[in-house]
């Protein structure tokens, strides 16, 4: 790219300097300045040095040519963007809300680039004798260092440069002049710390496709070749082999020239995965992945931007992995929560995979065994083509579910967390030596209020989501408060709908179960798998390990366990309150609730031993839990976009929250207010849904208080234009950039 002039990004985070900045390039680094390098410069009227980033590279002058200031210099472990991730992080600006320079930085993972370890050996390139010959004459000529290398290199002509510049105390520059001397050779050879496990051999372990797999990949291949671009839901069961499809999909799209990226959620990754696609594509194939250091971030990274790599499998953020020649992006368990970004710019994965391919003319394949609600209305629509895979492969049927109703088990007058039916079964499988899953729904703890007795949960009566309880702490009085409007009631002392004594928050954990199951069952041993048992980096997989060793009778866990490997000798999963996630007083519960209720069921009966499931709730007649106990994602999917198109949800609607921090509680409020009567005043006539002021669910976050308003608008273009108008408020009002977030079809609540 030509041109005088540079249009660069300035790296810091204020909405007033959110533009590109024109700088003229010094003669000395005409020609090596690229689009995408990070540079420094001269900045502000002090000409104080910062880093930005190279946007543009023009002839075009945009200011006065004579007050242009000069680039300083490239900044030398400086990362450098390619045009196209700069054009993907201006997307993400445009569509999520954020500066330039937060958009640049997530599509930048990788900070700067860490020194490689390169292995360097020196060759002799003169037969012994001559160098014997040679190492006399230096001797004579009284050069000591050329004599003693030259003599080293005689008796043993390839060493390495460390022992040469370290024992042998020879200088680079010796070294140099030996080469151009025509007596040596330096061979340069880079040690890419791989990421991936060392020792493993390449093995054909391709499976022979079933005509249903064979079917799928080549409809999508055929498309890819016939120059057909589009975005492919692949909805098939766990286990029904999907991740088969995957592969012989990348290796189709390899054979085309082309590279691949392969999203997996990070809970997810395991090495198990890793193994399969390293044994089949060796080291063409590489992870990015939190684990690793940054050094090695850093190399696959290089790696891939030279294209020594044709694969890469990571979380969210291998989607920036920069690929010249991308030619398809997969996203396994499409719906994962994990996806969307939770820190600005508050990104989904999916939608950033659709505008990479779009610009790389690639492909985009999604996978679930329960899709999204918002995929498979697009696949209903139209707008995404569906494939199912309907059975195991690997044996295995699907288990026996019972759902068994708490309310009649403490009618009958059985307290426990236990189920009569649960509590059989568990002594059954301890009796038989087989294993045993407790999965605790805790995700969607948020203090709902619900009847023991009759079920009934305590409900918004304008966005139909639970309630939340809170409890004043001075006076002991509860309040019932609604997290998308802020409506707000006094706390109940008794069932409105039933009149029994029996409402109230729910709360249970892992660690109280595992007590429990102690004291029921002395002799079983057993596992716990939550936030507390797996702080430490490996402690997730090596309970996993352990327990599909043999090591435990039961696990108890969170939604963790739920992911991962096959336990061919689990032939119980026991789901201990499914209501919970069902009450996340969010718009999404129901959809949580139905993916976890599928997967944990999915736990039992992996292999040939049948398995059983037991779904313990409140609410048997939920559509979700009614659905998941059958294994219908369709019946599911039926009621639950009517209740989206109801309340006007997303996908059928778009929603977007703002969220406004400050450090003081009046002004955050006050903001709040301001861009909410802005809105009214601004967009009125387009009929936006407003939800809110209110406080957030957490109010308040390192002595950071947090108000919350949602507007619901059936085109995302509105609320874009929205979000727009009220980032320029900022501007105008000179508020903090990063007083006010955006989150576009927010996954969670605030
Ligand atoms: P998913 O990704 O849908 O969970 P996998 O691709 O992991 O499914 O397949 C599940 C199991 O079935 C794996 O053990 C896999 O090796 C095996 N499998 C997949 N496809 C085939 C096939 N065509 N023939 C035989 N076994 C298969
Ligand atoms: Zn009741
Ligand atoms: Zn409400």
């Amino acid at each position: 790219m030509t041109g005088r002039f540079a249009n660069i990004i300035v790296d810091i985070s204020h909405e007033n300097v959110d533009r590109p900045f024109q700088y003229r390039i010094p003669d000395a680094l005409m020609g090596e300045l690229e689009v995408g390098m990070a540079v420094m410069i001269p900045f502000g009227r002090a000409n104080k040095r910062i880093k930005g980033y190279v946007m543009e590279i023009t002839n075009r002058v945009d200011y006065d040519e004579m007050k242009l200031k000069e680039v300083d210099s490239i900044v030398k472990d400086g990362i450098s963007a390619q045009a196209d991730s700069i054009k993907l992080a201006w997307w993400i600006k445009e569509n999520y809300g954020s500066t330039m320079i937060a958009a640049l930085k997530t599509v930048l993972p990788v900070k700067r680039k860490i020194r490689q370890i390169v292995k360097k050996t020196i060759i002799c390139k003169v037969d012994a004798v001559v160098a014997a010959q040679k190492a006399e004459e230096f001797e004579a000529k009284h050069q000591k260092a050329k004599a003693r290398l030259m003599r080293e290199l005689a008796a043993q002509p390839v060493l390495p440069q460390s022992l040469v510049t370290g024992k042998l105390n020879v200088t680079a520059q010796t070294i140099q002049a030996l080469e151009k001397a025509g007596l040596l050779a330096v061979h340069v050879e880079d040690l890419y710390r791989s990421a991936l496990p060392q020792n493993l051999s390449l093995s054909s372990s391709k499976k022979q496709l079933s005509e249903n797999q064979g079917r799928i990949v080549d409809s999508i291949a055929a498309d890819f070749k016939a120059g057909v671009r589009q975005t492919y839901l692949i909805h098939g069961v766990t286990g029904s082999g999907k991740t088969e499809v995957y592969m012989e999909l990348i290796e189709r799209i390899i054979a085309e020239g082309r590279q691949a990226i392969m999203l997996i959620p990070e809970i997810a990754l395991t090495y198990q995965t890793l193994v399969r696609f390293y044994q089949r594509f060796g080291d063409r194939v590489s992870v990015m992945n939190s684990r690793l250091s940054a050094g090695e971030r850093s190399d696959q990274y290089e790696r891939a931007a030279r294209g020594d790599i044709d694969i890469i499998i990571g979380p969210r953020s291998a989607l920036f992995a920069p690929f010249e020649r991308l030619g398809l992006v997969i996203m396994d368990e499409e719906h994962e929560g994990s996806y969307k970004s939770e820190s600005m710019p508050k990104y989904h994965a999916r939608e950033v995979a659709g505008e990479l391919c779009r610009m790389k003319d690639a492909s985009l394949v999604l996978g679930s065994a329960t899709p999204s609600i918002e995929s498979y209305y697009r696949a209903k629509k139209g707008k995404i083509k569906m494939f199912v895979l309907k059975e195991r492969l690997a044996g295995g049927q699907l288990p026996k579910v019972y759902v068994e109703d708490l309310r009649a088990e403490l009618k009958s007058g059985n307290r426990s967390v236990f189920s009569r039916r649960l509590y059989r079964l568990m002594d059954d499988r301890l009796k038989k030596g087989e294993q045993t899953m407790l999965f605790i729904n805790r995700r969607g703890y948020a203090g709902f209020v619900s009847c023991r007795s009759c079920g009934h949960v305590m409900k918004c009566p304008h966005c139909d989501v639970s309630l939340s309880e809170h409890t004043d702490c001075y006076r002991k009085l509860s309040r019932l408060v609604c997290h998308y409007c802020g409506y707000e009631m006094p706390g109940v002392t008794s069932c409105p709908k039933c009149g029994s004594k029996y409402i109230l928050g729910f709360r249970a954990g892992t660690q109280q179960i595992e007590e429990l199951l102690n004291k029921e069952f002395p002799a079983a041993r057993v596992l716990r798998m939550d936030a507390d048992t797996t702080r430490n980096k490996d402690s997730y997989e090596q309970i996993l390990s352990q327990f599909a060793d043999g090591a435990a009778d039961i696990l108890v866990g969170t939604q963790m366990i739920v992911k991962g490997h096959d336990f061919a000798r689990v032939t119980l999963v026991g789901i201990l309150a499914a209501d919970m996630s069902l009450h996340a007083g969010d718009y999404r519960a129901g959809e949580r609730t139905f993916q976890l209720l599928t997967q944990a069921a999915g736990r039992a009966g992996r292999s040939a031993l049948p398995g059983e499931v037991v779904i313990q709730t409140y609410q048997p007649e939920h559509y979700a839990v009614v659905h998941a106990a059958k294994q219908d994602y369709e019946g599911f999917y039926e009621e639950e976009i009517s209740y989206r198109d109801l309340m006007v949800y997303p996908p059928v609607a778009h929603m977007m929250a703002v969220l406004v921090l400050s450090e003081d509680a009046l002004t955050g409020a006050e903001h709040a207010g301001v861009l909410v009567e802005q809105v009214k005043r601004q967009f009125g006539d387009k009929r936006p849904i407003i939800v809110g002021p209110t406080e957030a669910l957490i109010g308040k976050i390192n002595d950071v208080y947090r108000y919350i308003f949602y507007i619901k608008h059936r085109d995302y273009q509105v609320l874009t234009t929205i979000k727009d108008a009220l980032e320029q408020t900022l501007h105008v009002r000179e508020w903090n950039v990063d007083s006010v977030q955006f989150d576009f079809d927010p996954m969670n609540h605030y």
